[in-house]
């Protein structure tokens, strides 16, 4: 997947108020690609030296990601907030500095709890496969679960 160029990453770049120095706030994914609410997405680091890429995403409140599964994996940690978190058949509530790891082909769904933003850092894979979304067949066997019904409302 073509990737746009970029800069290459300066040795040090500074935080300050969850935005870094050098990096553009962007849209979570295309308006339209999959269902979601009020997120933004940073990408922290994204270079050919390295396999994978840190993004940080921030979720308002009342805000969720997509709920999807892919055959790549996300290694994530809570900067801020609290969320609810899906993962297969599990579901955590999660805070500042938490991690969550998402294996390959599992469902998994961020949902903020509370009234501050919930912003995660995310390393994922460089070379990807699309997310895959829940089929309506899909839905059903998940929330054949009451407690992921609930969950994903
Ligand atoms: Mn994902």
């Amino acid at each position: 997947m073509d990737k746009p160029e970029r800069k290459p990453e300066a040795p040090f770049r500074s935080f300050g108020d969850y935005r870094w120095d050098e990096v553009p706030l962007l849209a979570y994914k295309e308006e339209g690609a999959a269902p979601f609410k009020a997120i933004t997405r940073q990408v922290l680091f994204q270079n050919p030296e390295l396999a994978c890429e840190m993004r940080y995403f921030e979720v308002a409140p009342g805000g969720y990601s997509t709920l999807e599964r892919h055959q790549h994996s996300h290694g994530v940690m809570i900067l801020r907030g609290a969320a609810d978190v899906l993962v297969g058949s599990q579901i955590r509530a999660v805070k500042t500095f938490d991690l969550v790891h998402i294996p390959p082909m599992t469902w998994h769904q961020f949902r903020t709890t509370g009234e501050e933003p919930m912003g995660f850092v995310c390393m994922v894979n460089a070379a990807r496969d699309k997310p895959q979304l829940p089929t309506a067949d899909e839905l059903e066997v998940l929330k054949s679960d009451p407690v992921i019904a609930a969950f994903l409302g």
